[in-house]
């Protein structure tokens, strides 16, 4: 078969030479040390692997293989949020200041809002959340039917906060992803219904990504509503404190408490313990409070005008990515959740010169094949042809980054029955199989 119509099927693998890691395998340069205090494990393994790059305090260059990472986030989102009906929009950032005024949140947001005036001296602010901006939008919609209802609309943006002290890198930034989703319904009782809905969601997607996270009764701050939980990640480093009952299911933000008592609230005889937490999602019932003040209306069954029952659900898309590294990473390497990897693959050919070298050819033809014969590798895999550096330093740096699977072609290729090694990174397994047996395993 001539070869150029074999090219033109396959696309090459991705090769290391050739992705963008501009920190990758140096030090952390100046920036990072200046605020050395600030880092923590998430921070630091991100910034040597180059996935992101410091630009001013709370705000980072999200590099290549973090868009990756967060675009199959934004997938497993998207699934999620519309398999419960969510429709997804993109409102504007630069928020008019008379809706928060309105709100009154002109002023309660005090120095955290980022405030700026056009040409003609109007005031704006960067959105940090938009339930004025989505009630608005609802508001205005003639002739909204109680039949269009349970409305959910979200969106996955940039948000921006000027935070007192952004640290510990995509943690805690200044501007940040987050998915806020808002919901609209005919009564309390059917708002309350979608709050579960939302929350089972967001139960669905930790579990999805393999991670272990508590749902809370939480503070309403000034979002303001009635009910409320926040999505938390037991971690060290979380800024937040919970009590979770030991012989119930009682488990609550410390906030939420009036007393910071040790005897749970809920069966009265248990105890609760503490432990901190990365908040990674909130989920607030808000009653009536923003569609009265935007009035933000439908029709009912009576075809008469009633105030729609509002729910509001974020989710710190950019901090689920860190808290995930944060939790699942060793100290000199990222660990991921299998779904959010960038890559998925990475084979190693062997040492230029080395006694292995004529495994060079096996090598890429193991990464064509396995890329036509797995679908779902397509695009996933990564070619290491830094063949001058010893197979040794080139797994230090798979390792470092993570990929889920770390496929070395060597000598074991070369013999009457080839064998291939891999690594399987999240197990710490380390296996020698037939090329068919590992097309099984990936
Ligand atoms: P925190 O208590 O950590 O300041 P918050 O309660 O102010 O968070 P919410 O208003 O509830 O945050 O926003 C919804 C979600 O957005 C949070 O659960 C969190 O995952 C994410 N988030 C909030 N602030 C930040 C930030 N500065 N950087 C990254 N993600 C954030
Ligand atoms: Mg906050
Ligand atoms: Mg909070
Ligand atoms: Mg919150």
């Amino acid at each position: 078969e001539p070869a150029s119509s074999h090219s033109r099927q396959m696309k090459p693998p991705l090769l290391v030479s050739r992705l963008y890691q501009p920190s990758n395998l140096r030090d952390m340069g100046p920036d990072s040390r200046m605020q050395g205090e600030l880092t923590c494990k998430s921070q630091r393994l991100m910034q040597q692997a180059g996935l992101i790059h410091p630009f001013n305090p709370g705000c980072f260059y999200y590099l290549p293989a973090t868009v990756r990472a967060m675009e199959k986030l934004v997938r497993v989102i998207d699934q999620e949020m519309q398999q419960i009906g969510g429709q997804k929009l993109d409102m504007p950032s630069l928020c008019s200041a008379d809706l928060w005024q309105i709100s009154q949140r002109w002023d309660l947001m005090g120095k955290e809002l980022f405030r700026l005036k056009d040409r003609h001296g109007v005031n704006y602010c960067l959105g940090p959340t938009h339930e004025e901006a989505v009630t608005h939008l609802v508001a205005h919609q003639t002739a909204l039917s109680y039949k269009q209802l349970p409305l959910l609309l979200y969106q996955i943006t940039r948000k921006f906060r000027d935070e007192p002290k952004p640290r510990f890198g995509l943690l805690r930034g200044r501007e940040f992803y987050m998915k806020d989703m808002y919901s609209f319904d005919v009564s309390e009782e059917a708002a309350y219904e979608t709050y579960e809905s939302v929350c089972h969601a967001y139960t669905r997607i930790f579990a999805r990504l393999g991670l272990r996270c508590v749902q809370v009764q939480a503070d309403t701050g000034n979002i303001g509503g009635k009910l409320s939980h926040e999505f938390q990640l037991p971690a060290d480093i979380g800024e937040d404190r919970l009590l979770v009952c030991r012989s119930c299911s009682f488990s609550a933000n410390v906030e939420t408490m009036l007393s910071d008592r040790t005897d749970c609230p809920q069966c009265k005889t248990g105890t609760l313990s503490e432990s901190k937490g990365i908040e990674v999602g909130h989920t607030f019932y808000l009653g009536k409070k923003y569609s009265d003040m935007f009035n933000a209306v439908f029709s009912n069954a009576q075809n008469k005008q009633s105030v729609a029952e509002m729910g509001c659900y974020g989710l710190g898309v950019t901090r689920i990515l860190a808290a995930a590294i944060e939790v699942m990473s060793t100290d000199e390497s990222i660990r991921w959740p299998g779904l959010l990897a960038p890559y998925q693959v990475c084979v190693l050919p062997p040492k230029k010169g080395s006694k292995a070298d004529e495994a060079t050819g096996l090598a890429e033809d193991f990464v064509h094949t396995l890329g036509q014969t797995v679908p779902h590798l397509r695009g996933e895999i990564v070619f290491d042809d830094r063949t001058q550096m010893t197979i040794g330093k080139r797994l230090k740096d798979a390792s470092r980054l993570g990929y889920p699977y770390v496929v070395v072609v060597g000598q074991g290729a070369l013999e009457d029955t080839p064998r291939f090694e891999v690594i399987c990174q999240q197990t710490d397994e380390t296996m020698f199989l037939s090329k068919e047996d590992l097309f099984c395993l990936l």
